[in-house]
């Protein structure tokens, strides 16, 4: 089988009504942003993948990825995804090209990707991944919602100027409905957006404090508490916490500084991201590093639903995911609706609480092609 054409369409889709991430002070999302790429082959089997990214992207796609690609085998992958690590020396990260390979050989064996890799679990249990700032009342009234929807978990933005006020929230939803559901704390340390003022950065000191605070009241984890490569500071503040756990990763890069992280000690959760870190089968590779260090992976998955249900295969075929972030911050303009709205349905959870993996062969992608193309803006390919 060889490869035979590399497209890419540059997707703007909106949201539908206002969204502040808390990590963007001071911006109000009004759009998604994707590229939706398609590899195909002269087998007659197309490879389906998004970047979490725009132009440049689909740029760097065609100069960098589509030459080398064209011509080649797609079942072979390792040799293609040396390419992708060259090419991020030159442009912007391009792993999301990987998952359209492991697309068409999922395809062509007939079966998910994740059984490929071993199918440890057909599901995940979901957390719900907010990223607005709100009041504490507002976020009980949430939970509420959460809850009466099959949500077991939530993770809250620690973002305000003086912590002791995001506690409030996590002692407010704690008093309103107990241990009924977990909660995680993202303090967002590791990747502010830069050009927003108002960022001030944690230090060891107040992330200990927090953690300490956040170690009272039960919350399974701080994520990114300090700069993320603060490799000296992470492992000293892990090694003074009994039971809350740290996580982090997002923003870190490539099977060897995953296992810095590891070897460090700096932290109890690895999250990469199949579309950024790496290609997926590394992420895989780092997954099995984190399993003999007896750590655990949840991947970071905020971005679009192609990515996220990439990210769904690797965390149900591994043996040490315990969580799965599932981006969804009602009623802001971004919902797992806005999320997934370049699919035919969106990805949504059980009622346990749990994501289920599609059972298609390969990702199982379906694509709203009459959506895509009412916003596509640039095609290449
Ligand atoms: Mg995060």
């Amino acid at each position: 089988m060889k490869i035979t054409r590399v497209r890419s369409r540059v997707v703007d889709m909106p949201l539908t009504g206002d969204f502040h991430p808390a990590w963007a002070r001071g911006r109000n999302q009004t759009n998604l942003l994707l590229v939706v790429i398609e590899v195909e082959t002269d087998a007659g089997i197309t490879g389906i993948g998004a970047a979490h990214a725009g132009l440049e992207a689909a740029v760097a796609i065609e100069r960098f990825v589509a030459p080398y690609f064209i011509g080649q085998d797609p079942t072979c992958i390792e040799p293609l995804a040396a390419v992708l690590r060259d090419a991020e020396i030159l442009g912007p990260p391009l792993y999301c090209m990987e998952i359209p390979l492991w697309d068409i050989l999922g395809k062509l064996a007939g079966v998910p990707v994740y059984k490929f890799w071993g199918g440890f679990s057909d599901r995940v249990t979901a957390y719900c991944a907010t990223a607005e700032i709100r009041s504490p009342e507002q976020r009980v009234d949430d939970v509420h919602g959460l809850l009466a929807d099959g949500y077991r978990a939530v993770k809250l933005r620690f973002h305000q100027p003086d912590p002791r006020e995001d506690l409030k929230t996590v002692e407010a939803i704690r008093a309103a409905v107990g241990d009924r559901i977990a909660i995680m704390v993202d303090a967002n340390q590791a990747g502010i957006e830069p050009g927003f003022g108002g960022h001030r950065p944690w230090g060891f000191q107040r992330a200990f404090e927090v953690a300490l605070e956040l170690e009272r009241l039960g919350v399974v984890w701080l994520e990114e508490p300090l700069a993320r490569h603060d490799y000296a500071g992470l492992a000293r503040l892990r090694a003074r916490l009994s039971r809350l756990k740290l996580a982090g990763g997002e923003d870190n890069h490539g099977l060897h500084e995953f296992k810095l992280l590891l070897d460090l000690d700096c932290y109890d959760i690895l999250q990469p991201d199949v579309l950024l870190s790496e290609g997926i089968f590394q992420v895989r590779k780092i997954s099995a590093l984190a399993e003999a260090a007896n750590r655990e992976v949840a991947p970071h998955t905020w971005g679009n639903g192609i990515g996220l249900l990439a990210n769904l295969h690797l965390a149900a075929s591994i043996p040490n995911c315990p969580y799965f972030e599932f981006p969804h911050d009602p009623p802001s303009g971004f919902t797992l609706h806005t999320r997934d709205q370049m699919l035919r349905a969106p990805l949504t959870i059980d009622s346990d609480g749990m994501v289920r993996v599609p059972d298609a062969a390969g990702f199982g992608f379906e694509l709203d092609e009459e959506r895509i193309e009412r916003y596509t803006v640039q095609r290449f390919g």
